[in-house]
């Protein structure tokens, strides 16, 4: 008899340790197969880094195949055209297809750049560091950009449901224009639809706010809350500034000689549109064991699953899908996996806490949620060097499991261990 196949779509940050761990839980009961659209996985956390050369793409990149080959799971870098989720067939980019028993949807964001008039690296005016290749070109407009220095803007726009790694680049530029000794000519401000800043799509956590705004006042970082962008021309950004009541209570034009604007995420075309499955922006729909209710043999984790906002802000801000939860959402999907391989229910849950390592270059916040909604059992915040140094060692730790093919949950080690926080996962 054939044994029933899990397909896992998506080798990012969670679909990589998803594959690894649900193979382990499987125990020769399924055949696991990857289906991606590239051979290299990439740390996405550490683009920041790559857009000033910190890093070079190549360290912060592992080749899979090999180590999919090692672990007996199957893999294809083909990519995934479209599901049919009624017919449980995966439609492949090469015209080829898979007919699944369960799949693991892990298909991070679609970065919606279009939404807003001459954003983005793709014909618009504003680089990016969401994915390692734009964070490289986004590299070479920062060397540009060193040789003739000006204004700087950076944030997220509305609806973007990330918000630590626009304060991370900021800060990150920062670091590194006060290393060349130029930041003396660069004018910063820092663009969000936070409604205030350190809110960070959680309603803040522990004193973010206190935090991040003195960090930004000591480094000379102006900002806008409230912020919608209405267009983006090269070399100035239109800014509209939201009242409570949505009325636009001033309107701001910023120039720039060097521009990131972290987009609104959507969900991927191959899963959106998909009747029961998506919410209207193309996330996935899932319940507490991360199954989706129309589809009970299709999984969701990261990114891509739908989360309602904190609460209302008088600019759209989503909540953001951080490491912590997307480790518990791949360790949650495991063990259910498990639980209906033996013909069982699936019963273990994610657990919903955020834990963030923000970076500045040479220092940065640490902050733990739990849970990532307030009112919280856990709500701290800190700041300091040594979160630049756990942060390097995050990178270090996840690079290593990812290359070694195996999935030990970091930020479960971080929370324990750095912070003496017990029983976060619980
Ligand atoms: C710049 C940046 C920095 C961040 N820093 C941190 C941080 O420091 N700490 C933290 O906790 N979180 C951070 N995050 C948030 C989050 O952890 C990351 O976005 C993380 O990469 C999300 O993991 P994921 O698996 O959901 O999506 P991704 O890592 O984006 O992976 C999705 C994968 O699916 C693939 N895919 C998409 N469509 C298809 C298709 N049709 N067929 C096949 N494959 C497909 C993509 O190519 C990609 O490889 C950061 C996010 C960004 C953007």
């Amino acid at each position: 008899m054939n044994k029933p196949k899990i397909v896992v779509l998506g080798a990012g940050l969670g679909g990589t340790i998803a594959a690894y761990e649900i193979q382990t839980a499987a125990k020769g009961r399924a055949e696991v197969v990857m289906v991606s659209n590239s051979d290299t996985y990439s740390f996405v956390p550490s683009n920041p880094w790559v857009a000033v050369r910190w890093r070079e793409p190549e360290a912060i990149q592992v080749h899979l195949p090999p180590i999919f080959a090692r672990k007996k799971i199957g893999f294809t870098a083909v990519g995934a055209k479209r599901l049919h989720a009624v017919e449980k067939r995966l439609e492949l980019n090469d015209g080829s297809n898979i007919i699944y028993d369960y799949l693991v949807i892990a298909t991070g964001p679609d970065l919606a750049f279009d939404e807003i008039e001459g954003l983005g690296p793709h014909g618009g005016h504003t680089v990016s560091i969401c994915q390692t290749a734009h964070a490289s070109a986004a590299a070479d407009a920062f060397d540009r950009f060193v040789e003739n220095p000006g204004p700087i803007v950076v944030g997220a726009v509305q609806g973007a449901s990330c918000y630590g790694p626009a304060y991370e680049f900021a800060l990150i530029l920062d670091t590194e224009l006060r290393r060349r000794k130029i930041r003396d000519k660069v004018p910063m401000t820092f663009v969000t639809a936070e409604p205030y800043i350190g809110h960070l799509g959680l309603d803040g956590v522990g004193d973010t706010k206190g935090l991040l705004e003195s960090t930004l006042r000591e480094r000379h970082i102006k900002w806008v809350t409230n912020a919608r962008v209405a267009r983006v021309e090269a070399g100035m950004m239109h800014v509209e500034e939201i009242a409570e009541g949505g009325a636009v209570a001033r309107t701001h034009d910023l120039p720039f000689a060097f521009s990131m604007m972290l987009p609104a995420f959507r969900g991927v075309p191959a899963v959106r549109d998909i009747p029961g499955l998506t919410n209207p922006r193309g996330f996935i729909l899932i319940d507490k064991h991360q199954r989706n209710p129309a589809f009970p043999e299709i999984f969701a984790l990261g990114v891509c699953v739908a989360i309602p906002p904190t609460g209302p802000t008088p600019v759209p801000v989503g909540v953001p899908k951080t490491g912590f939860m997307i480790e518990s959402m791949v360790t949650a999907i495991a063990a259910n996996l498990d639980a209906i391989l033996d013909g069982k229910e699936p019963t273990a849950e994610a657990s919903w806490n955020a834990v963030c390592l923000a970076d500045f270059g040479d220092g940065g916040v640490a902050f733990v949620a739990q849970p990532q909604i307030p009112p919280r059992n856990v709500n701290w915040a800190a700041s300091g060097k040594w979160v630049h140094l756990a942060k390097i060692g995050f990178e270090k730790y996840f690079l290593r499991k990812v290359r070694k093919g195996e999935n030990e949950p970091f930020y479960e080690k971080l929370a324990l261990h750095v912070m003496g926080i017990k029983k976060l996962r619980m």
